[in-house]
């Protein structure tokens, strides 16, 4: 069976990438079969593993747009073990084209269908709106995976993304659910991250995975040598943070322990 879990926050700077690339390698580590899917213009995702989003020949907007076949668009790192279907600027193309087109909504769901046997787990990296491609996300995905800093406006977005998670679940894709919300940047000698955190367990008991990511500078650091954290730096709190956070996901979605609800 293959999990989709689109990473998904409005807010910019969060973590989306990061934990996209550090999980889909941490899944990688636990010999599942992974995807990653880029659907950011800034292609950040697709230098963070080692692309050159510039010399790319096929993107998600190809696959989006002109029907182009999805395996021809995804490429296989070896040093890595995972797949990855790239992005750069055209994106912003697909974005735009796909509010013309009256199936624009469900262009990769589509487009995973075509691939999804071959993986466990397709993870899909969004961009920081609530855009067309995000929305394409959440009618592909099981799951939605969304980073928080834990700062003061931290809860005020939140809500507006769970209203855009529910109303999808409601009216095009019933089996979406918040697999989970993810404290990202995490400084515990800071207070308000303490109290903001607090807040979260409160009010979404059991949608708060248990794995903390601290802020670390190996996980800020790695996308520049093109690697996951857990080849540039094994021994780092942030490897050891993300492989935890995929051993919690196995956990739960394969050891039959609580599934959440959206
Ligand atoms: P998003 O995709 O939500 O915009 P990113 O994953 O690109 O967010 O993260 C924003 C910035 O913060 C990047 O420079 C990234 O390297 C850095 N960053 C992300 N997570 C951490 C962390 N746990 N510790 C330190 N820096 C981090
Ligand atoms: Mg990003």
């Amino acid at each position: 069976m293959t999990h989709v879990i689109a990473v998904a926050n409005q807010k910019g700077g969060v973590g989306k990438t990061t934990t996209s690339i550090n999980l889909a390698a941490s899944l990688a580590a636990t010999k599942r079969r992974v995807l990653l899917v880029d659907l950011d213009a800034q292609g950040n995702a697709t230098m963070g593993v080692g692309v050159d989003k510039t010399s790319v020949q096929l993107t998600a907007r190809d696959v989006l747009l002109e029907q182009t076949p999805p395996a021809s668009a995804i490429q296989y790192l070896p040093e890595l073990g995972i797949s990855l279907m790239p992005a750069n600027g055209d994106m912003t193309e697909a974005e735009i084209k796909l509010r013309d087109v009256a199936a624009g909504d469900f262009a990769l769901k589509s487009a995973l269908a075509e691939v999804a046997g071959q993986f466990d787990y397709i993870i899909l990296d969004c961009p920081p709106a609530l855009s067309k491609l995000t929305v394409n996300a959440l009618v592909s995905a099981d799951g939605v995976l969304i980073p928080m800093q834990c700062e003061y406006y931290a809860l005020e977005g939140l809500t507006a993304l769970v209203d855009t998670v529910q109303k999808i679940k409601r009216v095009i894709n019933p089996k979406l659910e918040i697999d989970g919300l993810l404290r990202t940047m995490f400084d515990p000698r800071n207070n308000l991250a303490n109290d903001v955190s607090a807040q979260l367990t409160e009010h979404f008991p059991d949608k708060v995975y248990r794995t903390i990511i601290p802020r670390n500078v190996r996980l800020a650091e790695a996308p520049s040598h093109g690697l996951p954290v857990m080849m540039y730096d094994p021994q780092s709190t942030g490897a050891k943070a993300y492989l935890a956070l995929a051993g919690e996901m196995l956990r739960r979605h394969d050891g039959g322990q609580m599934r959440l609800n959206a």
